[in-house]
């Protein structure tokens, strides 16, 4: 066993002897290679900018339809870049517009790409979460005014009452109501950009 154990040792330890001296062998030169280049691309780089810059200031005879490609394909970048800009500034606009006053309450959101996500509302005393009752609006109810009463825990009072309105519907109601202010918003940047230009 001991004998075994002796050689197989051995034979590691030759293994990574031949192993590393291998990778030396490979790194080294790959290592003065890319030294050498370098250098030699810093000496010539110098040149090779002087033979561009002549290039450039000189002139030159160029086929027709080249240069109807290079018109069109400018023309095409400039349209997407303004299109790139534009969007940018819209979806800024939904980035900010996180918040609002609607029926007396602070809601607030979140945007996924064009979706409206976390949507919930806040007093606008305390900032407490707002809790609700549409109970009345249950068809089983006797109530002769049915409602969604928003009310807040932390003040101990309803904070706002709204007619005919269950937690959905009150929901799809000030969702409508904030994709309307952003298009409102939208509308009012793309006329600002118009007068700018
Ligand atoms: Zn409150």
């Amino acid at each position: 066993m001991k004998e075994n154990k002796k050689s197989t040792g051995f034979i590691i330890s030759t293994a990574s002897a031949v192993v590393s001296g291998i990778i030396l062998m490979v790194i080294e030169p790959t290592r003065l290679f890319i030294i050498g280049m370098l250098s030699i691309f810093i000496k010539k780089a110098k040149y090779l900018f002087l033979f561009i810059w002549n290039y450039l200031i000189s002139n030159h005879r160029i086929n027709g339809f080249l240069l109807l490609l290079l018109i069109c394909l400018s023309v095409l970048l400039t349209f997407l870049i303004v299109v790139a800009l534009l969007e940018q500034r819209i979806n800024k606009i939904r980035k900010t517009y996180i918040k609002d006053v609607f029926y007396n309450v602070n809601w607030r959101w979140n945007w996924n790409g064009g979706t409206i996500t976390n949507l919930w509302c806040f007093c606008r005393n305390c900032d407490m979460e707002i809790s609700y009752d549409d109970s009345s609006m249950n068809r089983y109810s006797h109530d002769t005014n049915p409602r969604i009463d928003l009310i807040c825990d932390h003040c101990g009072r309803i904070v706002s009452s709204i007619p005919q309105n269950t937690k959905e519907y009150l929901i799809g109601v000030i969702e409508r109501e904030i994709r309307r202010n952003v298009r409102i918003k939208e509308e009012e940047q793309k006329n600002k950009n118009i007068k700018k230009e």
